[in-house]
């Protein structure tokens, strides 16, 4: 029984170290959100995205009136993940053919843009955020740095 319960604590210790994350900022598209795990899994050398999605994401934080509600959820989201998951990046994302935010990709990119100039404003200084944009390639979907 004790021999039980200590295999138990060390598998469970075990996997807390493992459990790496970094944060993803973008659109709810579930075609981008695995070629972002990959990006950020390959970039930052962790193993988890906490991943705050709303449809087409960059289009609305980029605007003039945000709803107030919305931004103080994505806030509170961003603080969860970088204080309770110790993230220390967070990737800003938009995408191609995007349903959420129908704009060209000139547009889309300065919305991403922009919206990682806001989420900078929003977060702790010493969290680094980047900037990304997913692009439909021969290979599927790509994630390109901006
Ligand atoms: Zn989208």
């Amino acid at each position: 029984m004790q021999i039980l319960s200590f295999s138990c604590i060390i598998v469970f210790i075990m996997s807390h170290v493992g459990e790496t994350f970094f944060t993803s900022v973008g659109c709810m598209d579930g075609r981008v959100q695995e070629p972002i795990l990959r990006f950020g899994q390959k970039k930052f050398g962790v193993k988890y995205a906490d991943t705050i999605t709303e449809a087409g994401l960059v289009g609305i934080l980029g605007k003039k009136s945000v709803d107030e509600c919305l931004f103080e959820s994505i806030k509170k989201k961003l603080l969860v993940s970088i204080e309770k998951h110790h993230s220390k990046v967070v990737v800003v994302h938009g995408h191609q053919e995007c349903a959420g935010n129908p704009v060209d990709d000139k547009q889309h990119l300065k919305d991403t843009l922009k919206t990682a100039e806001i989420i900078k404003s929003l977060i702790p200084e010493g969290v680094k955020v980047i900037s990304a944009f997913v692009k439909r390639s021969e290979n599927g979907w790509t994630v390109e740095e901006i």
